[in-house]
């Protein structure tokens, strides 16, 4: 019994027939989180012994700063970390990532904070950290000779898949509840002619999805049977934020959590950057943010519980609403190693925070950031944040994506006739 344990733990399996050589790059297998068995790199994503999720293992060659930096400004300089062929940029995707890391000056000084930074994602390609996952996503669909790219989505995902489809000339068919916001859902079917639109919740569209991922040949659903792929992607978030800040890791970092993948990955990206030498070692804080109407992984953190009870989602931070989030039970562990905290807030505080960000910084956040910054808020004041040490928060998404969360906390000051006079009446000058 114990031998053969043993044997799967340091076997690499070999690759799965048809692969290009290097298709995945210096990615070696796919090795269960629970129990460490492996498995062919290929369109797997739990674990034939124990039904454990897979993740990408890898044996990374040497690789320097000056390697990385003479990379392209997108996330493929960082494809020898991805597992991504070697020739990636030669096939059209959308390019995302190496997005602006900017100094938070006015934000820290409202909150009290010596230096905060605001990692902003809302600018890449299709407005969302969503880019990053699913350009690796697609690399995978590629080398795997996928026929279709889907996925079921809260919106976000959703557009990101629709618009790297297009560019890449690849058919998606996108799946989506079909009470989405308009913006979101304008913005997946400009790209798609097969957006489809659910009756039900976000799970229940999840669930149809692993139901066609079973059925149909030659699908890649980005976030179902390409998964291990696709988190990866998140990665890149946390190989930015130590490179802009000039190959060091910051003290403390916010990070929002839906399914907990982004968090879980970008705490994996730090401690490989330890571990390839790249930065020096030192602790680190990770925190995540919930919205008091879908927070089962900050009620797990609070209770005190290993495992994360499944929530029914009420919440305007519809980017974050998923009730049964995958990597739960992940998060808890990065944060309780680290010393961080999962927080959660109300939808008002969110408002609040979209609010403020945009005032002290010039930052339009949807209600993912709004979440994010407002924990990040209650964390400074609860004493649970340290305000000297240096803070780094994600913003993930744009707030022209979610107008209707803000559209009744902020209006013009006044309406006035064309005239002088009437704006010496509003007492603006
Ligand atoms: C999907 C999403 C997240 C969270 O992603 P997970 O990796 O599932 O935790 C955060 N912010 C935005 C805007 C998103 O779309
Ligand atoms: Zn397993």
């Amino acid at each position: 019994m114990s031998a053969s344990v043993v044997e799967t733990e340091t076997t690499t399996p070999a690759p799965s027939p048809g692969l290009r050589e290097g298709a995945f790059g210096n990615a070696t297998a796919l090795a269960c989180r629970e129990c460490g068995h492996q498995v062919a790199l290929g369109p797997f994503y739990a674990c034939p012994e124990c039904f454990g999720p897979l993740e990408v293992s890898y044996d990374f060659p040497a690789v320097t700063r000056e390697e990385i930096a003479a990379g392209p400004a997108n996330i493929w300089r960082y494809k020898a970390l991805l597992p991504v062929p070697s020739d990636i940029e030669s096939s059209p995707n959308t390019e995302p990532g190496f997005t602006r890391l900017l100094a938070a000056d006015n934000l820290a000084a409202t909150l009290g904070l010596s230096k905060l930074w605001v990692k902003d994602d809302s600018t890449n390609p299709t407005n969302s950290f969503k880019d990053r996952v699913v350009a690796c996503a697609l690399s995978a669909a590629r080398e795997l000779d996928a026929r279709v790219f889907a996925c079921p989505s809260t919106g976000n995902l959703a557009n990101a898949v629709a618009a790297a489809g297009a560019r890449a000339g690849i058919k998606t068919v996108v799946f989506i509840p079909s009470n989405l916001e308009t913006p979101k859902v304008v913005n997946s079917a400009v790209f798609t002619d097969s957006l489809v639109a659910v009756e039900g919740n976000y799970d229940d569209v999840n669930k149809l999805a692993s139901e066609i991922a079973g059925e149909e040949e030659g699908w890649a659903f980005v976030n179902v049977n390409v998964r291990p792929f696709y988190a990866e992607g998140s990665k890149t978030l946390g190989y930015e934020i130590a490179e802009q800040l000039g190959w060091r890791l910051p003290d403390q970092i916010v990070i929002p959590v839906a399914s907990g993948s982004q968090l879980t990955k970008v705490d994996k990206a730090f401690r490989e950057l330890i571990d390839l030498g790249l930065v020096e070692d030192k602790p680190y804080k990770v925190f995540g943010a919930q919205a008091t109407g879908c927070s089962p992984v900050s009620a797990a953190f609070k209770d005190g519980k290993k495992v994360v009870r499944p929530v029914k989602p009420d919440t305007i931070a519809k980017s974050l609403a998923i009730g049964n989030p995958a990597d739960g039970p992940y998060v808890l562990d990065v944060c309780r190693r680290t010393g961080g905290v999962v927080e959660d807030i109300s939808d008002d505080e969110v408002r609040e925070a979209i609010v403020l960000l945009a005032r002290t910084e010039g930052i339009f956040t949807e209600t993912a950031g709004g979440t994010t910054v407002g924990v990040l808020k209650k964390l400074v004041e609860s004493g649970q944040l340290d305000p000297d040490l240096e803070t780094v928060v994600i913003n993930t998404g744009h707030g022209l994506k979610t107008l209707d969360a803000v559209a009744g906390s902020v209006a013009p000051a006044a309406t006035i006739a064309p005239t002088y006079a009437a704006f010496a009446a509003t007492g603006l000058a």
